[in-house]
């Protein structure tokens, strides 16, 4: 049987009621906006079929307990783990500080080493700061190549058994540049460290396959994934999460509780403490059908499609400078010379264009491009082409305006 990629343009805006006629909204690498799926996912789960899970015996509570193992199979499935390797977390910033406390903080020791990369989010930096000033442990930084990507030459040449750790952004939320994740794990495992992907821009843009890339720690937010926020993954090796001990200490994570002595849940219960984010949960089951509705190619095909749009435009414009790869996934930074990006994108929000402007939580990728702020436009599968032009109409009146 052959398969024909389904090439037909997206076209669904009307799922997403908050979006109005006319406005472009430019910034899903913040955050994405909401289809009506899951916003009916979470008004059912409050409105409907709410009740805690795990301890009630009562129907209702065994009724949201099935759903909220449901979504925990799906998300397995979605992104090729297991059910028992999802953790729920709030957000990929919790799911790194768990690796890097649980994992990290007892099995590094003074002299390990970790390995980062110039393009990370400051929150796949400052967790391993934290516990490498901990342990007494040092981290070394892979530089970037001439367009922007994680050098995977220079990681080779650098990496030493020393390095007990490898935490890199499988898609970078500046520039759009997609790692060869695989590459990254074969070259991470070549010295027997381990390596997690900081999937947060990835999964809602590309096809993940955990088993397929190897990797050992994979993690992601549901609210970039048309999700609801306060909820996100930490996906685990089980031998792994097997062997770490608990994040923190609470009802759900216990196998048994006496004053003298407390032992615990096997994961991912032992990673889950306290009542869950419920309806988050069953908003992010929703979140994942949703996209994979749509199919990850077809998302990857329809963004790529508009960065290179956007690319081409904005080169036209002569003082327009581009950061990244041109086969940036969903994402541009550029800056407009002369001009500071926060005043790029006031006068884009005059003409209803919503861009981010600023550092991106990533200061070091800053010092590295030499500049203070980027302006960046990302892409979702509510975007087309009138955003586009939307965008390039608005950044000529910047270059009129300043000249
Ligand atoms: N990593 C990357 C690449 C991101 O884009 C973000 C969010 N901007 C994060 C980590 C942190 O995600 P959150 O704030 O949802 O925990």
């Amino acid at each position: 049987m052959s398969v024909v990629a389904d090439t037909r343009p997206l076209d669904l805006l009307a799922d997403f009621p908050a979006i109005p006629t006319g406005w472009a909204y430019l910034d899903t690498a913040a955050t994405a906006q909401k289809p009506r799926p899951v916003l009916d996912a979470i008004a059912r789960g409050y409105g409907e079929t709410y009740a805690t899970v795990h301890r009630g015996v009562y129907q209702r509570s065994a009724d949201m307990t099935l759903a909220f193992e449901a979504s925990r199979t799906r998300v397995a499935t979605f992104i090729g783990g297991k059910p028992e390797e999802i953790i729920f977390v709030r957000g990929a910033t919790e799911g790194i500080n768990l690796v890097a406390q649980c994992w990290a903080g007892t099995q590094l020791k003074a002299g390990d080493r970790i390995l980062l990369s110039t393009l990370e989010h400051h929150s796949n930096i400052v967790p391993w700061q934290m516990v490498a000033e901990r342990v007494g442990a040092a981290i070394d930084v892979i530089p970037l190549t001439a367009d922007h990507r994680i050098d995977l030459d220079a990681m080779a040449a650098m990496i030493t058994p020393a390095h007990k750790l490898v935490a890199l952004a499988h898609v970078s939320n500046v520039l759009g540049s997609v790692l060869d994740a695989k590459r990254a794990t074969e070259i991470a495992h070549s010295v027997g460290a381990k390596i997690l992907l900081d999937g947060c821009q990835a999964v809602p843009r590309l096809p993940v396959d955990v088993a397929g890339i190897g990797c050992d720690f994979y993690v992601f937010s549901g609210h970039k994934l048309y999700g609801p926020t306060g909820i996100g993954v930490l996906w685990g090796r089980y031998d792994l999460l097997d062997a770490m001990p608990p994040w923190q200490g609470g009802g759900s994570m216990i196998d048994r509780v006496t004053f003298e002595r407390t032992t615990y849940a096997p994961p991912p219960g032992r990673f889950e403490a306290g009542t869950p984010h419920i309806v988050g949960v069953v908003g992010l089951h929703a979140a994942v059908d949703y996209v994979a509705g749509i199919g990850l190619e077809r998302i990857y095909a329809h963004e790529t499609a508009l960065v290179r749009a956007a690319r081409d435009a904005l080169t036209q414009v002569n003082s327009v400078r581009l950061f990244g790869p041109d086969d940036s996934a969903g994402i541009v930074s550029f800056a407009v010379e002369g001009v500071h990006p926060h005043d790029v994108a006031t006068i884009l929000d005059e003409g209803n264009v919503a861009i981010r402007a600023g550092h991106h939580c990533a200061q070091p990728l800053m010092d590295a491009l030499g500049v203070s702020a980027t302006a960046r436009a990302s892409f979702g599968v509510y975007n087309g082409a009138a955003d586009i032009a939307a965008l390039v109409k608005g950044i000529e009146r910047v270059t009129r305006i300043f000249g």
